[in-house]
C-alpha cells in the first residue's frame, strides 16, 4: 500500500520490525523517537531506504513534535510505551502510558488520521482474575487492576487501553480504532537494544538464573506480531476490535528444554532443575524484579487468539522456532557468550 503511516517509538523492538514490514509493503513511514540524536543509530539498525523513513522528536509526556509527526499520515500505529525491566512504581509508569496514548489519539484526530492502531497487551486482558470460560483468556476479558499482585506495567497497559477506548467513544467519530494485544514477544533481535521480553531467554542461556521458577508466558514471534499490526492497519472496515497476538503458553522449564534440545552445547548453561516456590518467594524479598513476577508462580495464563485468526487470518509461527531464533541471534550478536 502507498501512503504515510506513523509508527511511534521507532527505537523500540516491535516498532523496528513493523517499520521494516511497512516499508517493504510500499508505505512511507514517519516515526517518533525521544531524541533525534538516536536517529542515525536506528536508521543503521533498520537498514530501510532513507527516503522511506522520516524521524520526528516526540515524547509521550509532551505535546511538542506530535503535530509534525502526524502531518500527512492516514494511519497510526501507536507502539511506544514504557516497558522497563525492573520494578517501577505506578506513578512512573501509568502517566506516560495513558497520557501518551491520549496525546497520540488527540493529535491523530486533529491531523485527519483514518485508522489508529494501539499496541496494548495481554497485560490488559489476563490479570487479576481467572479466565471467564475457565480455560483461556479472550479479547472479551479485561484485567482487574485492583486485584492483589497486579504490577505497575500491567496496570499501565490496562489503564492506557481503557482510556484510549473511552476517548474514542467520546471524541473519535470519523477515526477507526483497534488494539493489538500481544503476549510475550520473542524472536531475533536487531541490535543490542532489545526488549525486556527477550531477557528471560538471555538469562536462561547465560546461566544467570539458577533454575526454573514455575512461571510461564504465552509466546508470540516479533515478525508475526509486526505482520498482525500491518493487518490491523490495512484491513478495511475494522473498528473497535481487540486482536490478541499470542500463541502457546509455555512454562520457563519448557523453554529451557527447547533450548537444550535445539542448541546442543550452546545451551550448556541453561539450568536443569526447578527453583522451589519458597526459594523464589525468599529471593523476592531482596530483588524487585523477582518481586514483580512472584505472583505468577503456578499460574497458567493461556490465551485464545481465535478472534484474530478469524477476522485477520493471522497466527504466530511455531513457538519453539521463535525461542531458537531468539537464542541464535543473541549468540550471533555476542550479547550472550556461551
Ligand atoms: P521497547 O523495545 O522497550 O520499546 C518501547 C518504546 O517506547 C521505545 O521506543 C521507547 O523509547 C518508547 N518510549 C518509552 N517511554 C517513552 C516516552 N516517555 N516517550 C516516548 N517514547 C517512549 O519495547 P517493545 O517490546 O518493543 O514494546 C513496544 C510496545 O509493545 C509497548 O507498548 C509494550 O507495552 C508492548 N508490548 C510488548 C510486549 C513484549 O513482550 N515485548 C508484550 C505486549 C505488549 P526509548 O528507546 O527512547 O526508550
Amino acid at each position: 500500500m502507498s501512503g504515510t503511516v506513523l509508527v511511534t517509538g521507532g527505537s523500540g523492538y516491535i516498532a523496528g520490525f513493523l517499520i521494516r514490514q511497512l516499508v517493504e509493503r510500499g508505505w512511507t513511514v514517519n516515526t517518533t523517537i525521544r531524541n533525534l540524536a538516536k536517529e542515525a543509530q536506528v536508521r543503521a539498525t533498520l537498514g530501510v531506504a532513507p527516503e522511506k523513513l522520516r524521524f520526528f522528536a516526540a515524547d509521550l509526556e509532551q505535546d511538542a513534535g506530535w503535530a509534525e509527526a502526524m502531518a500527512g499520515c492516514s494511519h497510526v500505529a501507536h507502539v511506544a510505551s514504557p516497558f522497563p525491566a525492573g520494578a517501577v512504581s505506578d506513578d512512573v509508569l501509568i502517566p506516560p502510558a495513558r497520557d501518551g496514548a491520549l496525546r497520540a489519539l488527540r493529535f491523530a484526530k486533529a491531523a485527519g488520521v483514518k485508522r489508529f492502531v494501539l499496541t496494548s497487551s495481554v497485560a490488559a486482558i489476563a490479570y487479576g482474575h481467572p479466565p471467564a470460560n475457565g480455560a483461556a483468556f479472550t479479547e472479551r476479558d479485561w484485567t482487574d487492576i485492583n486485584a492483589p499482585g497486579v504490577g505497575a506495567y500491567i496496570k499501565s497497559k490496562t489503564v492506557a487501553e481503557r482510556a484510549a477506548r473511552d476517548w474514542m467513544a467520546e471524541h473519535g467519530a470519523g477515526m477507526e480504532f483497534c488494539s493489538v494485544n500481544p503476549s510475550a514477544v520473542l524472536g531475533p533481535v536487531l541490535s543490542d537494544d532489545y526488549s525486556t521480553s527477550i531477557q528471560f531467554v538471555q538469562r536462561l542461556l547465560d546461566g544467570s538464573v539458577p533454575g526454573f521458577p514455575r512461571i510461564g508466558f504465552a509466546v508470540v514471534d516479533v515478525r508475526d506480531l509486526a505482520d498482525l499490526h500491518v493487518r490491523a492497519l490495512e484491513t478495511p472496515g475494522l473498528d473497535g476490535e481487540r486482536f490478541i497476538g499470542g500463541g502457546r503458553f509455555m512454562q520457563m522449564e519448557e523453554v529451557g528444554a527447547v533450548l537444550r534440545a535445539r542448541l546442543g552445547d550452546k545451551a550448556r548453561k541453561v539450568p536443569k532443575r526447578r527453583v522451589p516456590d519458597f526459594v523464589l518467594r525468599l529471593m523476592a524479598l531482596f530483588d524487585g524484579s523477582i518481586r514483580q513476577v512472584v505472583g505468577e508462580l503456578g499460574r497458567v495464563r493461556a490465551i485464545d487468539p481465535g478472534h484474530t485468526a478469524q477476522v485477520l487470518g493471522w497466527r504466530t509461527r511455531d513457538e519453539e522456532q521463535s525461542i531458537v531464533d531468539t537464542a541464535e541471534s543473541l549468540i550471533e550478536r555476542g550479547i550472550v557468550k556461551v
